[in-house]
């Protein structure tokens, strides 16, 4: 036999080897999984895995292999461990669902589950769908949008309010997706390679984490909690990186919690973005739903002011026109070069985002939209109030359209407690779909009166089950 075939036979039996390790270790993750799903633990132990990898770092150093490919390659060994073990959390998604099913037997239900404005998108919206089909948008399009749309949302992003940006965005630092939620998925899949890092702030919204995973990119997650009023710290932050760390998120207004973090903090984070070349994704699709929109040195200011490069910021019409199901939203890059890699991938799925609708959404720019965020400010008031008179504990929210509390109640399980609340009608969402949660559930600032009724019936069911 050759050389080279006696290193093929090698390599090929040494393949083997490893993927019946693979079946080896896998069925040993299912077992954990069994076992801590028994016991009610969460997935990740992220201590485990750091230990983990310590070891691996000494081995590496040892038998002189580069850690950091074999450190990738054990962040892809943790999510398949995650997928293995997958829980079968309820998510304000799942409650959603059976609610909807509930509700095709004929039983009514109060949605304070789903985030989703319920009034209708503005007037400009009816118009340019009425005229659209002679208007021509209905061919083949640029991968990053139609450039009236860019164009106009480039002059108000560069100019918003009195602020303006120190460095401007231009059209192709801008591309139109089928929403925030695809921009997300975009911005993780192309910027990062399987075995990366991500840092999620939580509670967050779910996407964040299983984009990370379906692209085999690990998740480190930081838990901030009530009693720290949902900030992180920079020991936290600093904590959590490591030479794979690639990206971190940020969500402000934050959904569940509807907390805006004070600009020092952001501030701060932005630098040990920079120190450490991270890039840094901020979703900030409920920034026209916050408190003090508009005035100088109020939080909830975009992280494009921070003027980093590494930043992608992610928005959308879904919640600031109320329009969810047209599926629009928009990717904001300084440097356009990111916005080239993402328009790749869309262009590989998509071609482009439907032309009439992007139409739509350029007309509907033009709508005076601040009836609608002063009702979602109005409810979120009377939420808070309502909580306050039935004992839930929460820090008030600073924007978005949600209340993430807890009860005085010890031991209190939030996810039974949704199962129990939605027999009687009313659907709320459990905590534990937004990170390490369970105690906590989320509420959605619905319409004043739906919202009382559906609160009467919490406080009902809360003190049934607990006194
Ligand atoms: N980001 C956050 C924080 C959200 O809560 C949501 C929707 N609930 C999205 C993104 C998705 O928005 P879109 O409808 O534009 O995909």
């Amino acid at each position: 036999m050759s050389d080279i075939e006696e290193h093929r036979k090698k390599i090929e039996e040494v393949t083997l080897e490893m993927i019946k390790l693979l079946k080896t270790r896998t069925d040993i993750a299912k077992q954990i999984g069994d076992a801590k799903a028994s016991l009610g633990m969460t997935v990740t132990d992220e201590e485990r895995e750091d230990a983990l990898r310590t070891q691996v770092t000494k081995l590496c150093k040892e038998i002189d292999l580069d850690q950091s490919t074999a450190l990738k390659f054990l962040n892809l060994l943790f999510n398949e461990s995650v997928k293995v073990q997958s829980d079968n959390k309820q998510t304000h998604l799942s409650v959603f669902l059976k609610a909807k099913a509930l509700e095709e037997q004929g039983k009514k239900i109060i949605h304070l589950e789903v985030g989703e404005p319920d009034f209708k998108p503005p007037e400009e919206v009816k118009t340019a769908l009425a005229e659209v089909y002679d208007k021509g948008y209905g061919k083949y399009g640029s991968p990053k949008g139609i450039f009236e749309l860019r164009s106009d949302l480039r002059e108000m992003i560069n100019h918003a309010g009195e602020a303006t940006l120190s460095t401007f965005v231009t059209e192709e630092g801008i591309m139109i997706c089928p929403g925030a939620r695809f921009a997300v998925y975009l911005a993780i899949t192309t910027l990062l390679n399987p075995g990366d890092e991500i840092i999620v702030i939580e509670p967050a919204w779910p996407a964040y984490k299983d984009c990370a995973l379906n692209a085999g990119i690990k998740v480190r997650t930081i838990k901030t909690t009530l009693e720290t009023k949902w900030e992180p710290s920079i020991e936290q932050i600093n904590n959590a990186i490591n030479e794979n760390t690639k990206m971190i998120i940020l969500n402000y207004p934050n959904n569940p919690t509807g907390k805006i973090i004070p600009e020092k903090l952001q501030d701060n984070i932005i630098q040990i973005a920079k120190k450490h070349d991270l890039y840094v994704l901020s979703d900030e699709i409920y920034s026209e739903y916050s408190e003090d929109r508009g005035h100088e040195n109020i939080g909830g200011r975009s992280v494009l002011h921070n003027d980093y490069k590494k930043s992608i910021i992610t928005m959308s019409f879904s919640k600031s026109h109320a329009m969810t199901g047209y599926r629009i939203g928009y990717a904001i890059a300084q440097d356009p070069s990111i916005i080239d890699k993402m328009s790749k991938l869309q262009a590989l799925s998509l071609t482009n985002v439907s032309e009439p609708i992007q139409y739509v959404a350029w007309n509907a720019l033009g709508a005076d939209t601040s009836v609608n965020t002063d009702i979602i400010k109005s409810r979120l008031e009377a939420l808070v109030k309502i909580a306050k008179d039935i004992g839930l504990e929460f820090i008030e929210p600073n924007g978005a359209m949600y209340l993430f509390a807890k009860t005085k109640y010890k031991n209190f399980d939030a996810t039974k407690f949704s199962e129990k609340l939605l027999e009687h009608g009313v659907a709320i969402a459990p905590g534990e779909g937004f990170g390490d949660y369970k105690e906590f559930f989320r509420i959605t600032a619905i319409d004043e009166i739906r919202l009382k009724e559906g609160m009467i019936i919490l406080d009902a069911i809360l003190k049934e089950s607990y006194e």
